[in-house]
């Protein structure tokens, strides 16, 4: 299987082609690291002629920092109405699906498309994405950028951890006396991840683990969940719960 790299994926999902002159040499893509060929569009100096020199943020992340040239899919993500498309999105080569509700976020964790794909969530307006975030090939461990972050989430340890939640939701919800109390045993799971509390576990937890080993193992299973996971949870341990819904396609009109 011929590894398609991010950028022409999202590019593809969108009905975006390469931008760019033909290449005289072979090099890569300063951005996605891509293999340039002769002949291929690409843009040479990419951030002098975007006029980024001084004011790229996401130069930590560039491929082949020595590389003076960019793939032609690269450039064509770079223009701000195609970041802004795509700001929240899973990008396959069937389409692109929006990520901004829940439920859309539980379709691509419970139902994920058919790999590739590349899962991308901006936190602010228009961020770079998609060339700095490797392809899903395998739906068990799907790759998903929150802005600067980089997560890897286990499918299956996710849904076990949702299950988890939900388990030790009932747990307190008995030990105290039948009060409705959040369905997790967090203090709080943020989505946007800016409260010092986002996974943290609540007093009432990890008091009641001491004398319940069940809480007590669900509670150092959900220790051994990683960021990305964690983060995913915000999204799915609900109260209410979260049915996967599968969003329509973005449609993008390109307006240059
Ligand atoms: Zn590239």
């Amino acid at each position: 299987m011929r590894l398609i790299p991010s950028s022409e994926i999202a590019c593809k999902s969108i009905g975006l082609s390469p931008t760019g002159s033909p290449s005289a040499e072979c090099g890569l893509c300063l951005f996605c690291g891509r293999q340039i060929d002769q002949g291929d569009p690409v843009l040479v100096n990419p951030l002098k002629v975007l006029k980024r020199e001084n004011s790229f943020m996401d130069d930590n992340c560039f491929a082949a920092p020595s590389s003076d040239m960019s793939c032609g899919w690269c450039i064509s993500l770079m223009p701000k109405e195609a970041m802004f498309a795509l700001r929240s999105a899973v990008v396959t080569l069937d389409g692109a699906y929006p990520l901004f509700e829940n439920a859309h976020r539980a379709w691509l964790f419970m139902n994920p498309p058919d790999p590739p794909f590349i899962a991308g969530i901006s936190e602010v307006n228009a961020q770079h994405l998609y060339w700095r975030t490797p392809p899903t090939l395998d739906a068990r461990l799907i790759s998903i950028r929150y802005g600067s972050r980089l997560f890897l989430i286990r499918r299956g340890r996710l849904m076990n951890a949702v299950e988890a939640c939900r388990r030790a939701g009932e747990i307190l919800t008995e030990a105290s006396g039948g009060k409705k109390v959040i369905a997790n045993p967090y203090r709080m799971l943020d989505r946007e991840i800016s409260s010092l509390s986002h996974g943290l576990f609540r007093d009432d937890a990890l008091q009641h683990s001491i004398q319940n080993p069940e809480l007590a193992d669900i509670l150092q299973f959900l220790r051994e969940c990683n960021p990305g996971e964690i983060w995913a949870l915000s999204s799915l341990s609900k109260t209410t719960p979260v049915v996967p819904v599968k969003p329509d396609k973005i449609q993008f009109v390109k307006t240059v």
